[in-house]
């Protein structure tokens, strides 16, 4: 049989089938994965296979296989050990909530974002909420800024989680997807995820990292079918407790790829390890010159190559 991850509690994985039987499984013997050194062999919206077996009068599962992933996040355990634990897999989409203020949400945290869901090959769309309270000044802001990212390919939609305003857009996204939300503490995830499915009570409360500490990250992924109206398989993963959204280690060179911008331009620059900055024959700063990529962009990857970012890293966000 062949079902999803949709919690894992340590040693139990509860799977689901296609036809939406549950069942509870666990691994037999040693199960690692190739490439991959985690305290945990299995994640949510793991796709598995299994076979039921019969204990008395109860039936279970024991895994056999994990399907290849698409994509997985990542988290280093807050514990000495440095262990990296997979928070979930298969992630289609995640949902970033932007707000202009209460709380502000600057540009560099945006871009630091997107540069980690990018390396995670995960797809972003943004959303900018709370467009119910805005003033024009603050409207422009966000059309501002949502031109800036439709004009590097990132989807971007104005909502209101609390008048409902766009959620429409928000559910036909999410159509048959398995979904996550992120964005700062206190830019509406909650009352979105509401909005979208009212009978769901998510525990998107976060649980402080001293709380965390000694304790099983392993229960805090869950995943959950959304049944609105034309839902047609559409999911969420919910990550209460884990701030951010892991972190990815890679090369100063490498932080070009993931700006979409940087990266379409610099095959034209003239040395191919150009790290856009003082080069001669830069396509990227000439780019910059002609304001054809986003000034706040380019500092944002001067940011990151130059690692002035650490403090995004444990600030609030979930
Ligand atoms: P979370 O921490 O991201 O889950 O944020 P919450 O969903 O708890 O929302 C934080 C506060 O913002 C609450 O007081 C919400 O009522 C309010 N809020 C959320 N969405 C909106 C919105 O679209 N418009 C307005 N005006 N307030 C909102
Ligand atoms: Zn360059």
């Amino acid at each position: 049989m062949t079902g999803r991850v949709y919690k894992s509690t340590g040693s139990w994985y509860s799977v689901k089938t296609e036809l939406g039987e549950a069942y509870e499984c666990r691994i037999k013997g040693k199960f690692r994965i190739k490439g991959i050194k985690s305290t945990n062999p299995i994640a949510v919206g793991d796709l598995v296979d299994f076979e039921l077996e019969q204990n008395n009068d109860q039936v279970s599962g024991i895994i056999n296989t994990i399907h290849d992933r698409s994509n997985y996040i990542i988290r280093k355990s807050v514990n000495l050990s440095k262990q990296t634990h997979i928070i979930a897999a298969n992630i289609d989409q995640v949902f970033l909530l932007v707000t202009i203020n209460n709380p502000p949400t600057l540009t560099s945290f945006i871009d630091r974002f997107l540069v980690t869901a990018q390396a995670y090959s995960i797809t972003t769309v943004l959303l900018f909420n709370k467009i119910d309270v805005y003033d024009e000044d603050t409207l422009n802001e966000v059309r501002y800024l949502a031109h800036v990212y439709r004009k590097i390919g990132y989807e971007c939609i104005g909502v209101s989680a609390l008048t409902g305003k766009n959620i429409d857009k928000v559910k036909a996204l999410m159509r048959g997807k398995v979904s996550m939300f992120s964005g700062h503490s206190g830019v509406g995830k909650s009352t979105l995820v509401n909005a979208i499915e009212p009978t769901l009570d998510l525990k998107t409360k976060e649980i402080s990292m001293q709380h965390m500490q000694g304790q099983h990250t392993t229960t805090f992924a869950e995943m959950f079918d959304l049944h609105y109206e034309n839902a047609d398989g559409a999911r969420i993963i919910d990550t209460p407790g884990i701030k951010g959204f892991g972190v990815v280690d890679m090369d100063k060179e490498e932080v070009g790829d993931y700006f979409p911008e940087i990266f379409a331009l610099k095959q034209n620059c003239k040395f191919n390890n150009c790290m856009h900055m003082q080069e001669p024959d830069c396509a990227v700063k000439k780019a910059l010159d002609a304001d054809e990529i986003s000034f706040s962009r380019y500092r944002s990857y001067l940011q990151i190559v130059a690692g002035e970012d650490e403090h995004y890293r444990t600030e609030d966000w979930d």
